[in-house]
This record gives C-alpha cells, sequence and structure tokens, in this order.
C-alpha cells in the first residue's frame, strides 16, 4: 500500500502565507486546495424572448431547481438524518411560495425583460430589505437560502449544469468564494478534509453542516482564492474558536509542527468525544446538570451530537426578528419540537427577551437613548402583555410534551416576577376555556442578570422555582460597562471578583431555598472559570453544545471540595488579574494549558 505523504512534502518550494480566518467548525486538518468555482451566471440582458415565453422559462425552472432541492433533500435526509434534509426544505418552501414567484412574474409584467433579469431584480430588493433589518445570524442564514435559490433559478434558466463537490480528489481543502448550503450537502465525504471561503458567517447553515460533518471549516478568510493555487499544500488550523489560520504552502517546520498538533488534537477529541454521554459528575460524587444553549431547533440537534440531554436556555428571540410576529400556533410547534427531540430532558425555555439593543423590526419600537436600561426583557413583555401571553399560551401547551420549564429575563424585581406568574396563569386560564390541552403549572424560573436580581435572591428563590445566571449581561451591569462596545471591552471582566462574588451570593441563596442555580452566560462554557462555579455552589451549566464533551471532561477531573478551596481564595482576591493568574496556577493540574 502507497504511504500517505503530506501534502507539504510533496510540493515544489513556494512561500508560505498565512491567512487569518473565522472559525466556523472546529479542528485541524492538511491536504490540498481544490478551487471551486461556482458556474459562470452572465448573460446578454438584451437577448430576450416574448413576455409569454420568459414567463414559461422561470415556471421550467422553479420546477427543475425545486426537483434538484427534492434531490439534495432526499441524500442528506439519508446521509445524516431527517433533520439536515430539513434545511433544503426550507429553501424549496421559498420555491412553493406562490408570493414569490408572483413578484417575479410582476416584475415582468411591469418592464419586460428577461427571466433572468427579473429573478436578479426581485434578490436585490430583498437584499436590500435585510440590509435594513437587524444583523442577526438568523437573517444572514435567510437571505444566503434565498440567495442559494435564486442563484438555482438562474442556473436553470441558463440551462447550465450543476457544478458540485460531490467528486474530489484525495484530501481535498476546498477553496471557495462563498459556500451555499447544497454545495456542503452534496461535498464528497470521502475525500474532502475541510474547506475556507472567503465570505460567510459562523452560525449559517453551512457552519451548521460542516460541523454536523466534523469538518474543520473557516470562514471569512479574505484574499484566499486568489492566494491559493489548485493542488497547493494546505493546513487548515481552526482549534481556536476566536480565531482560523489558513496556512497555504506551509514551509517544512510550520508543516512538521501543524502535522503534530493535527494528530495530538484528532486523538484529544476522540478521547473527549467518547466521553460525551458519561455522566457529568466529579471525582467526589456531586452531579452538575449539564445543558445546552439553543437558539433553534437545529441547534438542539447538533448540540445532541455532541451529547446534550437537556438545555438550559433556549433564546426564543430568533422567532421574533422575521418580517411579522410568530402567532400561538408557529410558536408552539417549535417549542413542542424542541420538547419532543429532548424525550423528557429539562427544556428551559426564556421569554422573549428584546427591546433595547435587540432590534424587533414588527414591533417599531421607539428609540432608546440608554437601550440597556430600557424597555427590555421581562419589561418588555409586562408592557406588551398581549405578546407574553400568545407566547406563554403557546409554552404551555407545548409544556405537554416534556419538562419544558418558563425562564423570564432582566429581572430586576420581585413585583416583576410575580406578574409574569399572574400572566401565565392567565394564560393557562385562557387555555382552559378554549379547551385546549396544556399544562398549568410548569416550574417557572429567574435569569439573574442585574444586581438586584443578585441582592434580591433569596426573596426570588422562595418563589422561583430556579435561577440561572445570565453573565454577560449580569457582567455588563455589575461593572457598568456596555457588552457590546469595543472601545471598552478591557473593562468588560467577567473574572472580576465583583462578578464572582455574585455568583457566590446567588447560588448561596438559592441553595438555602432548596433550589437549584445555574450559569447559561458564556462563562459558564470557559474552562477556567467552571471549577470557581462549581465551588461557589453553581448545580447547572448551560454551554455551547459543541463544548459538552470537554466540559465532562472537565467535570469529571475536578474535585468539589478542591473547587470550592479554589473558589473562597479567587472571591477574596482584589482584582480580575489576580484571580486569573491565580487560576492558572492552581488549575494546571486540572486543565493543562491553561
Ligand atoms: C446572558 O446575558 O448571559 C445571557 C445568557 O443572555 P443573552 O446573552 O442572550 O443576553
Ligand atoms: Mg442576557
Amino acid at each position: 500500500m502507497k504511504r500517505w505523504v503530506p501534502a507539504y512534502r510533496t510540493r515544489k518550494l513556494k512561500i508560505m502565507k498565512i491567512l487569518p480566518g473565522l472559525t466556523a467548525s472546529p479542528g485541524i486538518c492538511s491536504g490540498r486546495a481544490y478551487i471551486f468555482k461556482a458556474p459562470d451566471l452572465s448573460y446578454d440582458p438584451s437577448k430576450m424572448e416574448s413576455l409569454e415565453e420568459e414567463k414559461q422559462r422561470l415556471t421550467g425552472a422553479f420546477g427543475s431547481a425545486f426537483a434538484e432541492l427534492d434531490r439534495i433533500k432526499d441524500t442528506l435526509s439519508g446521509s445524516l438524518g431527517e433533520e439536515y434534509g430539513h434545511i433544503f426544505r426550507a429553501q424549496m418552501t421559498i420555491l412553493e411560495d406562490d408570493d414569490f414567484k408572483q413578484e417575479i412574474l410582476d416584475k415582468l409584467e411591469e418592464n419586460p425583460c428577461r427571466a433572468e433579469t427579473a429573478v436578479e431584480e426581485i434578490y436585490k430588493m430583498y437584499e436590500g430589505l435585510f440590509s435594513e433589518m437587524e444583523d442577526t445570524a438568523y437573517n444572514a442564514q435567510r437571505l444566503a437560502d434565498l440567495n442559494d435559490v435564486c442563484k438555482r433559478v438562474l442556473r436553470n434558466l441558463l440551462g447550465k449544469e450543476e457544478v458540485t463537490l460531490s467528486a474530489l480528489p484525495p484530501e481535498s481543502i476546498v477553496v471557495a468564494e462563498e459556500l451555499f448550503p447544497s454545495d456542503t450537502a452534496m461535498m464528497d465525504r470521502k475525500h474532502i478534509r475541510g474547506f475556507v471561503t472567503e465570505r460567510g458567517g459562523l452560525t449559517s447553515h453551512v457552519a451548521i453542516l460542516a460541523k454536523s460533518l466534523s469538518l474543520p471549516a473557516a470562514v471569512g478568510t479574505p484574499g484566499v482564492t486568489g492566494q491559493a493555487g489548485k493542488g497547493d499544500a494546505v493546513i487548515l488550523d481552526v482549534r481556536d474558536f476566536e480565531k482560523a489560520l489558513v496556512y497555504i504552502n506551509p514551509d517544512a517546520a510550520a508543516g512538521k509542527k501543524l502535522e503534530s498538533d493535527e494528530k495530538n488534537y484528532r486523538e484529544r477529541q476522540e478521547k473527549l468525544f467518547k466521553m460525551k454521554d458519561l455522566e457529568s459528575v466529579t471525582r467526589d460524587g456531586i452531579k452538575i446538570i449539564l445543558s445546552a444553549n439553543i437558539g433553534s431547533v437545529e441547534d438542539l440537534v447538533a448540540a445532541q451530537g455532541f451529547g446534550a440531554k437537556s438545555v438550559g436556555l433556549f433564546r426564543t428571540e430568533f422567532l421574533f426578528l422575521k418580517g411579522e410576529l410568530p402567532d400561538e400556533e408557529e410558536q408552539y410547534r417549535v417549542y413542542a419540537g424542541a420538547a419532543k427531540k429532548l424525550a423528557g430532558g429539562m427544556l428551559v425555555i426564556r421569554t422573549l427577551d428584546i427591546g433595547g439593543d435587540k432590534e424587533v423590526k414588527a414591533m417599531n419600537l421607539p428609540k432608546e437613548e440608554n437601550p440597556f436600561l430600557g424597555l427590555r426583557g421581562i419589561r418588555l413583555c409586562l408592557k406588551y402583555e398581549d405578546l407574553f401571553l400568545t407566547q406563554l399560551r403557546a409554552l404551555l401547551r407545548a409544556a405537554v410534551y416534556g419538562d419544558i420549564r418558563i425562564m423570564f429575563p432582566m429581572v430586576s424585581s420581585v413585583v416583576e416576577f410575580r406578574r409574569a406568574r399572574e400572566l401565565a396563569a392567565r394564560a393557562a386560564a385562557e387555555l382552559k376555556e378554549r379547551g385546549v390541552e396544556h399544562r398549568a403549572d410548569p416550574p417557572l424560573g429567574v435569569m439573574v442578570e442585574t444586581p438586584a436580581a443578585v441582592f434580591l435572591a433569596d426573596e426570588l428563590t422562595r418563589e422561583a422555582a430556579f435561577v440561572s445566571m445570565g453573565t454577560n449581561d449580569l457582567t455588563q451591569y455589575i461593572l457598568s460597562v456596555d457588552r457590546g462596545n469595543e472601545e471598552i471591552s478591557s473593562y468588560y471582566r467577567t473574572f472580576s471578583p465583583a462578578v464572582l462574588r455574585a455568583v457566590g451570593m446567588t447560588a448561596e441563596a438559592a441553595g438555602k431555598n432548596g433550589k437549584w442555580a445555574g450559569v447559561c452566560g458564556e462563562l459558564g462554557s470557559n474552562p477556567m472559570a467552571i471549577p470557581v462555579l462549581i465551588g461557589l455552589g453553581v448545580e447547572e451549566l448551560s454551554v455551547t453544545g459543541s463544548a459538552i464533551p470537554q466540559t465532562i471532561a472537565l467535570i469529571r477531573s475536578l474535585d468539589s471540595r478542591r473547587c470550592r478551596e479554589i473558589a473562597e481564595k479567587a472571591v477574596s482576591l482584589a482584582t480580575e488579574d489576580e484571580v486569573k493568574a491565580y487560576l492558572k496556577v492552581s488549575l494546571a493540574e486540572e486543565i493543562p494549558g491553561t
């Protein structure tokens, strides 16, 4: 058998280039560049047929595009599972949407042109609309789907063959300007090692698919298609969640080093992945509830792939960021769908947390001078009762299918919690009157995100079933530092003793009242913070789905008594730097490389 020779060893000497990018799916791999070029979709706009013929061409192209997508959906459902096939269902829905097609036909009527031009103009119109919407991952994903569909229709109109990545040379690292979900779905899984693109978002469908295929992937790497040539040796180092590095024609030293890093990484990941279904329990037998943070059912599926058995934070905002507000039925389907997937596992769903900086176009809320101190979270829901009641009814109906717990964000007084509880009771009464099946009394919890909630944790946990600390906001409010302002990011110190003391106070008050206290902010996914949080009495951690295996491994290596000692010392220190320096030294054994 021929020995596998790393690509960089077989290339003639070329200058090494290192390009930075964003990590879409973590890992490290080496291979050869396969430059992917989408088919040329240019055409002569003046060469048009009669209006009737253009309309017919459009209808034909819609039909063939739909058939292609149906094929992709089936292939993917078969190879990866129904959930992934569903990604293409979303695109098929665009083609089935009569209004969308009608918009293109109207365009043709208004100003007769080639069907291709009409498709492009309607896409541009939507692109304009999206640019006015909030720049969220969800919106970016919807626009990417629309772009993918429009390109497919255009290609069919031009009668061009589909160019896919379904037959790649061995050890390929695909280099492209942009990839669409359909490109990713059809990739030759036997020969692809990873991919890198100039454009693309971190939470796009492409990234979700890459993660599900365990393919290392970098996006947002400008210039990569110009710098890498066909067959060039490439190493994709995306081990770091913060940044990706793309090595083109690595020199012998870099190649050798990365080759051994790749081996070590793979061995470590395989070892960690095997732990994904183990209990999250410390060496001395303290069970920590380990859950996932999700923003959609797709996220849940991905998190389950990493071993998630429960959800500690379902951010429901994404449902509300579309053009129209979702009705009870739509919300009910999403929440019930997630509950069913968890098959009895805990599902903490946070009620709508918008307002202030998180703008919802459909609500047309007035701009505020101090949005973070404004009408957000529970305050907004208490003001717009109908909106809140609709969500509560959907949640109570879905609660029939699993262990749904409802959590209220941005609470700063017991009065707000009581009012929210009253409205949940009213939602239950309304459902009862309508004769609709529901669960009237799911556990109601509070998100601890404000200093007031910390000081009132005792009173709050006498009445609430649980608390979960949103340390992203808690840090912002305790330290009075805007979490989104890069200018002052050095003031945003999550390891500040002030923040850690707040976590300790909250956990202690909850424990006294026999309720659990969790952490669902980013701090809960940070390996250096986890021993401190456990030591402070945190009983539940809700982390990024992909961080579950490593968090289980870490928890299992800890001793809760030692965590308590470490936490006591950490909160007694005066500055964040002191805390971090102390943790680095004292956790060196548990977390190598800290
Ligand atoms: C938090 O504030 O820590 C949190 C989990 O909520 P979000 O990041 O959605 O505000
Ligand atoms: Mg928050």
